[in-house]
Parts: structure tokens; C-alpha cells; sequence
């Protein structure tokens, strides 16, 4: 699949060179695959981890389909926290830059409603805001939402773990049955699916889950033989210089000796694996998350539902037999837009481990050659 560009949508020209100026080359997969149904004002559910872009998916849609003109709430945003409906506030704000009369209006809890209420007053085109505010305005009539043509419930799993069910119900009972409705959650189950079913209208259903990760990154495969693996290893890390790297090995022995090695040879490296003690474990995380190690070394058990993310590359010492496994530690790594790094070993008899993964991505390997390369301590 070829990555699309912004471009390619029907947008003002004046958002695309703001979307420029923001530094968004491509759309992420999720705003690649829902921008076009959210243009096309179509209801979307829309299902993607966080930190994939959802934010600029609604609100280059919602902004788009605004008549500034009209200084009446034409969108409205609910987020589960103050925090988060600040930041997207925040997002929105820099997205409308390319025009300088829409105006944005944060309504959250924990401050004085009386400023939000003479805002409100003077008008707004988008509003972001958590339930419990939003239903307080729509009860004392400051807030009306007869122009509301986009609703998005942001984050709408945490909203209901939230237990926000019933106040969300009630502030879309003053919406206008006749809008666009967008629903995102980081995960797809049966109470967010009632959800949408009471919310949505013939919604189109996006997921966009690790597999699809994998177009986003650059891969690249080395052969090195068990010999060799751990000087291709180390010139690896040397070569790219990655801030941050999780290192993928198959077994816990393997594991520890690979860091044991890496640390010998001057390289900041933490083992993690299972037969470490959940203290030594947590302290592990903690180093590796606050930069003071750069190299983790961990087993897929290990690493597994551990909430380290934004990994510059991810490297297997050794290949996975199974090509879902290579999906899921390859998709640890590259930021939201940016393309991760993810780098393999193969001896010539994991040969078939490659074209495994050939088949089940529909890619070809990219083979790189690794260079004669010393280690430090020979
Ligand atoms: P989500 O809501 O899915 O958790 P966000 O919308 O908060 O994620 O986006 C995460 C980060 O990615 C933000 O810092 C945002 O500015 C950035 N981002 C969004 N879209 C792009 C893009 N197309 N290219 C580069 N960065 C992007
Ligand atoms: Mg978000």
C-alpha cells in the first residue's frame, strides 16, 4: 500500500499548507483511512492506539466542513479528561491557524463556568469539553446546539470506563438528529459498539490495528550467522545510533547473555525477561524510560502489554517463527508520522522465517550488508 498524501484529499488549500507548516508530511494510517469518509460527512467509528494521529483526522474534518461565517457551535468535542480536551483544543487551534476567525472554546470542569458561559455568548465554532461541563451548559441554556453539524466522541472507552454513559447520553439528546457523528476509542467492544449503535447513523468501521503498522516502517534485514550475530548486533546500534532501542531475542538465556555482551562492550543495555523479580523489572523500565539506558533487551513475554512505546528502532537478534510475533515487536517502534526502524538478524537456516514474513506482510526483504566491524573489547 502506498501512503497517501494530504494532498490527494479535498481540502482548502490554505489548511494543506498549514498542515504542511505543522510538519505533517503524510497522513497517519488512521487519518489515511478515515479522512475521506469523515470529508465525505459520513458517521465513522473509528478504532486506533493512541499516539496514531486521531486528533487531526476529526479535526481536519470537522474544520473543514465549518461555515465560519456562521458564528453558532457547529462542533462539538467530548473528551473523558480536562487534559486531554485541553490538548485537543490546543491541536484544533493550531489545525485552524490557516483562518483567523474560527474560534475554538474549551469547556471543561474544574474552572469557573461564568467566563466559559460569556464566551459562549460571544460566540463559537467548535467546542471541546468534558460531559459533565458540556451537560451543565446545555441545562442552563448557554450552550445550543441547533447549527452542530459534527459531534466526536473522543476516546469514548475511557469515557464509559469512566462512567460517563448516562451524562453522554443526555448532552447528545440536545444535538440535532441530522449531524455527522465520530466516534473514537482505542478499543472496539460490545458497550462502545451499543454505543455507536445508538449515536451513529450506517457508520463506516475503521480499525486500524498493528498490522497495518508495519507500511509506516522501514525494515531492513542483515544475515549474520549465530557467530556473528552479536557483531552484527553492535555495528548495528553504532551504525544507527538509535536513542532508544528494544531488542528482541527468543529465549531468556539468550537475553541476558546478549545484554551481558552489549554491557561489556560499553553499550547502556538492561536485560528484561521473565525470570527477573517485578522490582528489578520495574527499575529496568524506569531507567530504560527516563533515557538513562538506551538498549533493552527483552523476550516477547517480557515485553508483552508493557507501555513502552515511541521506540526509534526495534531490532530481532533473533526472528520469530511465527510472523504475527515480528508484526507486534516491530510495531513497539516510530512515532506517530514518523517512520520507525525495525532491523533483523538471519542466519542462512531462518531463511524461511524471512519469507514467511514476505508473505504475510506482502513485502520483499530488503537485504542490507553488515560491515567488518570490531567490538570494543576484543
Ligand atoms: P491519538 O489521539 O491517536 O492518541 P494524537 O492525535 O494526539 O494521537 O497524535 C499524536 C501526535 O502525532 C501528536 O503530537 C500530533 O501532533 C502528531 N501527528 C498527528 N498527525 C500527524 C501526521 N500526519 N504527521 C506527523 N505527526 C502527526
Ligand atoms: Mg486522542
Amino acid at each position: 500500500m502506498n501512503t497517501p498524501e494530504f494532498s490527494s484529499l479535498a481540502l482548502k488549500p490554505a489548511l494543506l499548507d498549514n498542515i504542511a507548516a505543522l510538519g505533517y508530511t503524510h497522513p497517519t494510517p488512521i487519518q489515511a483511512e478515515s479522512l475521506p469518509h469523515i470529508l465525505e460527512g459520513n458517521d465513522v467509528i473509528a478504532q486506533a492506539k493512541t499516539g496514531s494521529g486521531k486528533t487531526a483526522a476529526f479535526g481536519i474534518g470537522l474544520l473543514s466542513r465549518l461555515d465560519v461565517g456562521n458564528f453558532k457551535v457547529q462542533a462539538m468535542i467530548i473528551c473523558p479528561t480536562r487534559e486531554l480536551a485541553d490538548q485537543v483544543c490546543k491541536e484544533i487551534r493550531q489545525l485552524a491557524r490557516f483562518t483567523h476567525n474560527i474560534k475554538v472554546l474549551a469547556l471543561c470542569g474544574g474552572v469557573p463556568v461564568a467566563p466559559q458561559r460569556d464566551s459562549l455568548l460571544h460566540g463559537a465554532h467548535v467546542v471541546v469539553g468534558t460531559p459533565g461541563r458540556l451537560q451543565e451548559h446545555l441545562q442552563k441554556h448557554s450552550l445550543h446546539l441547533e447549527h452542530l453539524k459534527v459531534l466526536v466522541l473522543d476516546e469514548a472507552d475511557r469515557m464509559l470506563d469512566m462512567g460517563f454513559a448516562d451524562i453522554i447520553t443526555d448532552v447528545v439528546s440536545h444535538a440535532p438528529s441530522h449531524r455527522q457523528t465520530l466516534l473514537f476509542s482505542a478499543t472496539y467492544s460490545d458497550p462502545i459498539r451499543k454505543l455507536s449503535l445508538s449515536f451513529q447513523f450506517k457508520p463506516v468501521s475503521i480499525s486500524i490495528d498493528t498490522s497495518h503498522h508495519h507500511n509506516q516502517m522501514e525494515q531492513h534485514f542483515h544475515r549474520a550467522d549465530p557467530g556473528k550475530r552479536l557483531h552484527a548486533l553492535a555495528y548495528l546500534l553504532a551504525y544507527h545510533r538509535p536513542e532508544s532501542t528494544l531488542v528482541f531475542c527468543n529465549t531468556k538465556r539468550e537475553c541476558q547473555d546478549v545484554a551481558d555482551s552489549l554491557a561489556n562492550c560499553g553499550f547502556s543495555v538492561q536485560a528484561l525477561h521473565g525470570d527477573l523479580e517485578q522490582k528489578d523489572r520495574d527499575q529496568v523500565l524506569v531507567r530504560f524510560a527516563n533515557k538513562s539506558c538506551s538498549v533493552l533487551v527483552a523476550t516477547d513475554v517480557a515485553a508483552r502489554g508493557l507501555d513502552i512505546k515511541d521506540m526509534q528502532a526495534v531490532i530481532n537478534y533473533e526472528l520469530p517463527w511465527d510472523p504475527e510475533v515480528y508484526v507486534h515487536r516491530i510495531g513497539r517502534c516510530g512515532r506517530a508520522g514518523n517512520k520507525g526502524l525495525a532491523l533483523s538478524l538471519c542466519a542462512d537456516a531462518e531463511l524461511d522465517r524471512v519469507k514467511a514474513i514476505e508473505d504475510y506482510l506482502n513485502i520483499s526483504a530488503d537485504w542490507d550488508d553488515i560491515a567488518p566491524f570490531k567490538l570494543s573489547y576484543e
